[in-house]
């Protein structure tokens, strides 16, 4: 992708592990490449359509003078942050943070780090069987629009399902989402068990019924396995309730691993699919 690139915006700030160094301060050196669509803008030659250089600046200079960490770090990650929230048209940046004045009782030239930050694509499901389900469902994507490191892009119909898995319970409402999040797949399943709590989720019987479920399916080109998350979600192929409302906002979105679009899975799907399915032990 394209690339606008700032080098070394000097910054007098107080950042620092020590004393001194928060009080006296001393010069950072910020370096910033912003990944983006410059096409727009350069075809029509209108600042309107491209990320204002100038603006740029002037906000990391505030931003790394108004506040104090100790490491060069967090200015990094906050800067960068910031940055990604701030700049609509900026897809990702590589920060980098140099400190040519760090109190190292050595000769050196300087020390910096430099990190790469940016908006992530990911597909969620969100599904409910008890209570007032179509609230708890728009309640959830309420809750993604409030979070400033989230951007709700597209959501789908909300649909109807027979239960899969434990049968004997109340019919399901589910849907998908299609988000770009600045969280990675760690920090974003926090955040989905927060609003499920908030919805008073209890984790109580496995695939029992639940008020809320939110649901990692696909994110980035995302292929992991641990102890606390699968993605793309586990057995996503073989679920009519994920596949449908998934394929009315991706059809031509890839699972990663199987390597169909989400359209040719939802089409794979056996006519016996909503029929009953055994729980896992
Ligand atoms: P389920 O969604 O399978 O019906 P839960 O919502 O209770 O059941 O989730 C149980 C656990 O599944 C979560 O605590 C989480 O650690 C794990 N998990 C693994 N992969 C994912 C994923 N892609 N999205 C959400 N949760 C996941
Ligand atoms: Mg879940």
């Amino acid at each position: 992708m394209d690339r606008i690139i700032i080098e070394n915006l000097k910054i007098y700030a107080h950042h620092g592990v020590y004393r001194e160094e928060n009080e006296r301060g001393q010069n950072f050196y910020v370096s910033a490449a912003l990944e983006t669509d410059t096409r727009p803008a350069g075809t029509a030659d209108e600042l309107e359509l491209a990320t204002n250089y100038g603006e740029v600046c002037t906000f990391i200079d505030r931003f790394v003078k108004g506040s104090t960490y100790k490491l060069i770090e967090t200015v990094a990650e906050k800067t960068a942050e910031a940055l990604l929230m701030q700049f609509a048209l900026v897809r990702s940046v590589t920060l980098e943070v140099r400190k040519p004045e760090a109190p190292i009782p050595l000769p050196f030239e300087s020390v910096s780090v430099k990190i790469t930050r940016g908006w992530k694509k990911t597909y969620l499901s969100c599904g409910s069987n008890m209570g007032d389900r179509k609230a708890h469902l728009d309640g959830a994507v309420e809750a993604l629009k409030a979070d400033p490191k989230c951007r709700v892009l597209r959501v789908s119909d909300w649909i109807e399902t027979a239960p899969y898995g434990r049968t004997e319970q109340a019919d399901f409402l589910n849907g998908a989402i299609l988000l770009e999040t600045l969280y990675t797949p760690e920090m974003l399943l926090a955040k989905l068990h927060e609003i499920e709590r908030e919805h008073h989720r209890e984790r109580t019987i496995h695939w029992g019924p639940r008020t809320l479920d939110l649901d990692i399916l696909l994110y980035e080109g995302c292929v992991m396995d641990t102890e606390e998350l699968t993605i793309p979600h586990i057995d996503m192929e073989n679920r009519y309730f994920v596949l449908r409302p998934l394929a009315q906002i991706a059809p031509y979105e890839r699972h990663p691993v199987l390597t169909k679009s989400i359209k040719q899975l939802y089409e794979a799907l056996p006519e016996t699919t909503q029929l009953p399915q055994e729980p896992p032990a």
